[in-house]
Formats: structure tokens, sequence, C-alpha cells
């Protein structure tokens, strides 16, 4: 069953509008509805799949699995684009905090994790997903928690990271609160989110990657990402971006948009407009992508 929603997540405002209608290409093929917060220009999915309901459309098709087996250009592309990525996230919290507690919220199978405990920061993870959880607590000593309740509520961290992960959060605003109670009235959160309003976003229209849906439940532009602030009692420090991503939601979308190209023309128009959209972001600020966004309790 689909729960619709007949407030805005974020704002709780009654004011919305129908957006526009994505079809989840990676997995159901289903359509959705995007609906347009008037308030807090938040965009959400609009009905969605319940939150005890929406393990199927996390099923990826078969062959994405044995694509993982293989080790496939693509597979070897993406392990070299993660290590980069590990090693810009600690640059990223090493430049803000030098050393202390970090906890990564929706950590994966726990990378950047392991590379911050051998900086010799103390770390914690909550990861649900219980293959990826598993296979982060044989590296990281079962410091990964299924939930964030799991952690001790007088437990505070000097950065708590979500790294593509709040857009996947069904209670978006309990959780926020939960996440906040938790770090240091001097620490910093971390949230990085694709952008709807990137130029890969608008060059693929209803076929950006990045849509996601039903997976991604919400579709963080600036606007609703600066109303933060005064939600949540907030103080935006940085908007960094993330530039790998343009390429890989431009790859992405290159298969949706037309399906029987080449191998070898996906990659050559993925790295076409990855590189147009880092280049036309710079020009505008901020509108990367995704989005990196810093900010500190008021
Ligand atoms: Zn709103």
């Amino acid at each position: 069953m689909a729960e619709r929603l007949n407030k805005c997540p974020l704002c709780k405002s009654g004011l919305f509008l129908n957006y526009t209608e994505i079809i989840d290409h990676a997995v159901s093929k289903e359509s959705f509805m995007i609906c347009k917060c008037q308030n807090c220009s938040l965009l959400f999915t609009n009905p969605r799949p319940k939150e005890e309901k929406i393990g199927p459309y996390y099923e990826f098709p078969e062959y994405y699995s044995h694509e993982k087996n293989n080790k496939t250009f693509t597979q070897i592309i993406y392990n070299l684009v993660r290590d980069y990525t590990v090693s810009k996230k600690i640059k990223l919290i090493t430049k803000l905090k030098g050393k202390g507690k970090i906890l990564d919220y929706g950590c994966g199978t726990g990378e950047f994790l392991q590379a911050a405990k051998s900086k010799g920061w103390k770390i914690k993870g909550v990861e649900p997903t219980a293959k990826a959880r598993n296979q982060a607590n044989t590296i990281l000593e079962n410091k990964v928690f299924e939930n964030i309740d799991q952690i001790d509520e007088k437990k505070k961290y000097d950065i708590i990271s979500l790294f593509h992960v709040l857009e996947h959060i069904h209670s978006l605003r309990k959780t926020i609160k939960k996440i906040l109670s938790h770090l240091k009235s001097d620490g910093y959160i971390i949230i990085a989110v694709p952008n709807p309003e990137s130029f890969d976003a608008q060059r693929y229209g209803k076929d950006w990657a990045g849509w996601d849906v039903p997976r991604h439940l919400y579709h963080f532009n600036q606007i609703a990402l600066k109303n933060f602030e005064q939600l949540f009692d907030l103080e935006l420090v940085e908007v960094n971006p993330m530039l790998f991503d343009s390429y890989y939601v431009s790859l992405l979308s290159e298969g949706y948009i037309n399906p029987s190209q080449t191998l070898i023309s996906k990659y050559l128009k993925a790295v076409k407009n990855g590189w147009k959209s880092n280049k036309s972001a710079k020009d505008q600020i901020g509108q990367y992508s995704s989005n990196l966004f810093i900010f500190r309790k008021k």
C-alpha cells in the first residue's frame, strides 16, 4: 500500500502542487508523482511506498549483482572513484575538526569510517540494510548499528555525516531531530544530496537518474536545504560540490534515455555531460549535480 502525504514532510505545510511524474527506471518501471511544497520548495515523492513496503524497490535486477561479482569496467571505475571520494571526505572532516568522534549515518559497507578510524577518529555507524551492515561490522569491530536508537543517548559527536542518505529516510523531521540530539554544540552535520536543479537534471529531464523514485523520497533543492536553518536551529556554514556525481548520474541517465546505445557511447556522453554539468555549476553557485551542505548548531 502506498502512503499519501497531506502535509509537506519537511515544513508541514499543506500547500503543495503536483510537479512532475517520474518512472522508476532502475527496478519497478512504475511511475511516481513528485510534489513541490509551495512554502519551503521541497520536492517530494507522493504518494510513496510505506516504509515497511519499500524493500522490493531496492531489489535491483539480477544483472546488477552479476556486474558486482565480475570485475567489469564499470565496477573498476566505481571502486577507483569511491577510493578518491573517501579521501576527499577525510580531508573535509580533518579540515573541520582535526580529530574527534564521528557518526556516519547510512554508512553502507563502511569504507569511509574505516579510513576515518585509520586517521585516529573514533567512529560509529548506522546502517539499516543487514547485508551492508554485517560487511561493515567485519572491518569495524561491531561499531555499526541498525538504527540510531541503539546508540547511547548521552553519546555526542563532533561530526555527523549523511552521504546520500537523507533522501531515503521516511520519518524525515523526527530522524533529523534525533540525529541532532547526538551532535555536540560545536559540532558539524554534513548532508550530501543530489540536486534536482543541476545542469544534468535539466539535461536529462524525466530520465535524470538522480530522481531515483521511489527510493528517493525527497529531492532537495538549495532553498529546501537552506530552510533547515530555521526548521532545526542550524547555521549553514558551507556548500561544497561532489564533483564525480555528475559523471556517475550522467552515465546512469544515458542508460535510461537511450538503452540501446553502446557502452562506449554511454561513457563518452557521460563524460561530456558530467564535465558540462560541473562547468555550468561553477558559474551558478551550488548548482552541482550533488551538493554537500555543512551545518552547525546555532
Ligand atoms: Zn514544505
